[in-house]
């Protein structure tokens, strides 16, 4: 059975609905989501990549889907090529959503209306948190009316991860920061000279997944300060150089140097300059009205109570369910800062050890693409690769399609494709895709301008 979903996943997604459906078993449920499990993390994982690029016809569904993305040039002698990709890629998410419907079933079947409020209510406050507190509130990477930019805000409120503006503020000085001293959540907080020692490990994770919350100044202006002293206060309360660590990887992000290794910029001069940016963004939140609306105590508040109280009167969902589910999406959350700045992959090069990780991103609806995310933070999609999901970027094309999001900011195929080349030339493990594949359909002017430019390191 295993090897029928490994081969043909269509196939072995409708043979599991089936059965599934026919005798509503545990068994036949389990197999369904084990099967979708195995699927996605399977494709993911370094060492079952090579073995399905040698048989392309087992798991060639993520080739297929990205050269289908690929051969999606305006090219004539493509067209044909592209249609027969987008057939297969539809037969492969028809399979996927065959594989894990028996398992929702299954769930649906042991609590009822119970998980079926789970769902509705972890998807408004995950859709929240990913466009509305992430996507379009700390890095506008796409634009909408400002009442929808409130709604996607206050559905982020329900996560009950505090109001938007700290939230957004805090997000900011991750990324102005990231793996650094003053960074909000690193799981690299230790020295250097301790980083084998497994306490100190632990340690660093448990900081970088919760911990960093109840440690973490606030970003919050204080009462009777104006705009403008606040920002001189900001400004005048950087990081210290003298305290100031960073990964001894990074150190060509954090001290600039010439061919010849003379220092041009110092470490001092560095976070003097993003720190002033920082604090830009930072009194950008602060003035921003819709943020600010939605971040009004009372405001909070009400949706706190509207988060609780509507599945209690409308569904006989009790506080404690609501509770559980709350509970649930936050570990998430802070599995998106904890485990992808330790476990998944890295396709692109940024200074930090932010990673690609499978799980997280089912999880986190899109989420866990977060090597990606980090690499150009204003790309609306954190799901770049074929292989990985991104329901977050999916619902926000549906918008635009609906009209009510526009100017999504989108990697370009060329952008996709070069980081893919740098990926291949960087990670021996990627030798074994050749990049003939994916080019050879491209218009010659493409090929040539990638050929032009220079690949990282
Ligand atoms: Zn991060
Ligand atoms: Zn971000």
């Amino acid at each position: 059975m295993v090897l029928i979903f490994l081969a043909f996943p269509p196939i072995g997604g409708l043979i599991v609905l089936f059965y599934a459906l026919q005798d509503q078993s545990q068994f036949w449920m389990t197999v369904g989501a084990l099967g979708y499990i195995a699927m996605l993390v399977g494709a993911h994982i370094k060492w079952v990549r090579p073995y399905f690029r040698r048989f392309p016809w087992v798991g060639g569904y993520g080739e297929l889907y990205e050269a289908s993305k690929l051969l999606n040039w305006r090219h004539p002698k493509l067209v044909r090529k592209a249609w027969r990709t987008r057939i297969l890629r539809s037969a492969y998410r028809i399979g996927f959503a065959a594989l894990l419907a028996p398992a929702f079933y299954g769930l649906y079947l042991l609590h009822g209306h119970h998980f079926l409020w789970f769902l509705g209510g972890y998807a408004v406050a995950g859709f929240g948190v990913t466009l509305g507190y992430h996507r379009i509130g700390t890095h506008p990477s796409f634009k909408a009316h400002p009442i929808v930019k409130g709604i996607l805000l206050s559905m982020g409120g329900m996560a009950v991860q505090g109001p938007a503006q700290e939230w957004l503020k805090k997000h900011s000085k991750h990324h102005a920061f990231g793996e650094t001293s003053a960074d909000v959540h690193s799981p690299y907080v230790f020295d250097e000279g301790k980083r084998a020692i497994f306490m100190e490990q632990v340690n660093a994770f448990l900081h970088s997944f919760m911990m960093w919350a109840f440690r973490e100044p606030s970003l919050t202006k204080p009462r009777g300060m104006s705009i403008e002293q606040w920002k001189e206060h900001l400004l005048a309360n950087s990081p210290d150089p003298k305290t100031f660590r960073y990964r001894d990887e990074d150190a060509y992000h954090w001290e600039a140097r010439d061919k010849a290794g003379n220092v041009v910029a110092s470490t001092e001069t560095l976070i003097k300059k993003r720190w002033a940016r920082l604090v830009d963004t930072v009194v950008g939140i602060e003035k921003d009205p819709v943020v600010k609306f939605v971040s009004n105590p009372f405001f909070y508040l009400a949706l706190l109570v509207v988060n609780f109280t509507v599945p209690y009167y409308l569904g006989g969902i009790s506080v404690w369910e609501t509770l559980a589910r709350v509970c649930f999406l936050n570990w998430v959350t802070f599995g998106v800062n904890s485990v992808c700045h330790i476990w998944g992959e890295q396709p692109f090069v940024t200074p930090d050890n932010s990673r690609n990780n499978a799980v997280i991103e089912i999880l986190a609806l899109g989420e866990g693409g977060h090597n990606t995310h980090h690499k150009a933070e204003l790309w609306a999609q954190h799901g770049a690769f074929a292989w990985q999901t991104d329901f977050a970027a999916e619902l926000v094309k549906t918008m635009r399609r609906l009209g009510i999001a526009r100017d999504l900011n989108l990697p370009s195929r060329q952008q996709i494709l070069m980081s893919w080349r740098q990926w291949r030339q960087r990670e021996p493990w990627m030798q074994g895709y050749r990049m003939k594949t994916y080019v050879e359909g491209a218009p010659k002017r493409a090929l040539k301008k990638l050929k032009a430019q220079p690949s990282e390191r």
